[in-house]
């Protein structure tokens, strides 16, 4: 491309300050700035530049009277371009201190001036309201990354993460790598694949998370490990998803889950730090059957009140010997026919029979909806519903479905309500751990049960002979750590005997020759002096989505793909030439 100006060499020119850094303090001293033209304003004799760096903008300003040469040079900068200033810094008049910018009390008055690179026309404006199509934003990823609130999330993201590692490092935690490609070991997600050139027909795969490496690691004695890790997963993509995703994973030797909890707690308590949050330790912990009865979710959202059962005072509106479960969202105001119309709806979609009509419960029974109202503290000016389930038992935990599907409406009636009174606060960060979880998950589709968290996980001691003979209500030794209704990680005190595993495989309906081929490797460590060991893997993506304010994970990570697993700017996934293919050998078949 043919430049349309003449460019200058950086030569032996060095930036002395950044575009963030002078005050008036500084009136008087030579500065070189160096960065993008964010803004020009030609006023003919004089020429202001708005300078722009990661650190902030700088005024540099260009007199025609003082250099005409300087003056006609700075006449050619567009926006974008890359900018060299040597100048004096000198204090503003009154009347033009701009008390929005760190530098607004100076200017650089230029004497030198030295265009470095042109730009084409920007995509869109850097200003951080310009409503830009995210497409747009994601091919032209490298010029958005430029925008003041993007170099936010990204200097928080890395801000979090060198806390993070100096956190885990104080407290004794190694930091260690583990290969990216490994052999394939299906966590619930499919793997992502990498063929073998040399050995045809074989594939590494990329790692869903390091689990069973970590736990080796144990085996092998290193006692405290941690890793800011990329995950792979093949899964079909949601809104809050990633093909690759990282998470800092932790691993430990010899821990009861309270001595996780002591690690993570003050962890997260310094993360939350860095972003400028307070928040208070130890967590909430509840367990999993605490969580579904009083939110209806492993995931509670504990910013808004729980769900009480109500069966015991009005035993006539309960159904199948299922809960009768009273939703109460605080200070809505009496709702509207149409919102209780709308409320019940919601339900009903759910199999919920929804009792709206408070009113009229009231009047039918007083004396057990006042006894309702007490168990709920909800006061007069609160939306109130009882809600039971209207059809058939369903499932292995019949119970757990109501729960959840009254967990639901009690959302939809919190974000309903949400802006008359901001009941779902985003800077309102309610941690808490969920323990104890299901170990098996009924998989309808195939007919067996799937591992809650992993196969690697521990039961409960004393749940160890409802393995095969009740696995319903076989309880886990995991946890999740949950932010305002967000998993934010999960984790477990692991299986480290070589008995218990093969006992677990056989409760997911693995055969010996199956779970060994699978996992041999890791079942021969389990024969080496494998201790108890426990960890967890917090996503970072998320919460720095949340400590940053942001409603995607794709602007917090510099260069995510879409919902559909591309990469808009290099238009990743791409086929490769039909050479690379053969040396390979593959060739692709039709699906
Ligand atoms: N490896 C697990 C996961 O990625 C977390 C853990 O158990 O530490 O979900």
């Amino acid at each position: 491309m043919e430049t349309s100006v003449a460019l200058d060499f950086l030569g032996r020119l060095k930036r002395t300050h950044t575009c963030g850094e002078l005050r008036s303090s500084d009136a008087g001293k030579t500065a070189v700035l160096m960065g993008w033209a964010h803004r020009r304003r030609d006023h003919g004799g004089v020429i202001f530049v708005d300078l722009r760096d990661r650190h902030g903008i700088t005024q540099a300003v260009f007199h025609e009277d003082v250099d005409p040469a300087v003056h006609r040079r700075a006449e050619e900068i567009r926006p974008e371009y890359v900018v060299a200033v040597e100048g004096i810094v000198a204090p503003r008049g009154e009347a033009s201190v701009n008390p929005n910018l760190a530098t607004g009390e100076i200017e650089v008055v230029a004497s030198k001036v030295w265009i470095l690179n042109e730009s084409r026309t920007p995509p869109f404006p850097m200003e951080d309201d310009a409503g830009v199509s995210e497409d747009v934003r994601l091919k032209y990823r490298y010029v958005d990354l430029r925008r003041p609130h993007m170099q936010r999330n990204i200097v928080l993201r890395s801000e979090i993460s060198f806390a993070a590692r100096q956190f885990l490092h104080s407290q004794g935690f190694l930091e260690i790598e583990t290969p990216f490609m490994t052999r394939s070991t299906p966590e619930g997600a499919r793997d992502y694949l990498v063929p073998s050139r040399v050995q045809p027909g074989s594939f590494y795969a990329l790692p869903q998370s390091p689990q069973i490496f970590k736990q080796l690691l144990m085996i092998g004695g290193y006692e405290k490990y941690f890793q800011i890790v990329r995950c792979f997963r093949d899964e079909d993509l949601r809104a809050d998803r990633q093909p690759e995703f990282t998470q800092i994973d932790i691993e430990m030797s010899f821990p009861q889950r309270e001595s996780v909890f002591e690690v993570v707690e003050p962890l997260i308590q310094r993360i939350c730090e860095v972003a400028g949050c307070r928040v208070e330790t130890p967590f909430v912990r509840l367990t999993y059957a605490e969580a579904m009865r009083g939110y209806g979710s492993d995931k509670p959202d504990c910013r808004i009140p729980p769900m009480h059962p109500v069966g015991d005072l009005l035993p006539d509106l309960a159904a199948n010997n299922l809960p009768l479960v009273a939703i109460h969202v605080p200070a809505t105001g009496a709702p509207s026919r149409k919102e209780r119309d709308e409320i019940k709806a919601f339900g009903q979609e759910r199999g919920l029979r929804v009792y709206d009509d408070v009113k009229r419960l009231e009047r039918d029974f007083p004396a057990q909806m006042a006894a309702v109202r007490e168990r709920c503290g909800a006061a007069e000016d609160s939306l109130l519903a009882l809600a039971a389930w209207s059809g058939d038992p369903k499932g292995h935990r019949p119970e757990e479905t109501v729960y959840q599907a009254c967990g639901q409406l009690r959302l939809y009636c919190a974000q309903k309500f949400n802006n008359r009174h901001t009941l779902l606060d985003p800077k309102n960060f309610q941690f808490l751990w969920v323990l104890d979880f299901p170990m098996f998950e009924w998989d309808e589709e195939e007919q067996r049960w799937n591992a809650a968290h992993h196969p690697f996980t521990s039961v409960h001691d004393e749940d160890l002979d409802k393995l095969t003979a009740d696995p319903a209500r076989c309880r886990a030794k995991s946890y999740d750590l949950v932010l305002n209704g967000v998993e934010l990680g999960s984790g477990s005190i692991r299986i480290h005997r070589r008995d218990v595993q093969s006992k677990v495989f056989a409760a997911l309906g693995m055969s010996d020759e199956e779970a060994r081929r699978r996992f041999f490797w890791l079942l021969d460590a389990l024969e080496y002096g494998a201790p108890p060991h426990g960890g967890i893997a917090l996503g970072l993506d998320r919460l720095v989505m949340i400590l940053a304010g942001e409603s995607s994970i794709r602007d917090v990570i510099p260069f995510p793909k879409t919902a559909r697993g591309t990469d808009l700017m290099c238009d990743a996934p791409a086929p490769v030439p039909a050479r690379q293919l053969k040396e390979l050998g593959i060739s692709i078949g039709r699906k």
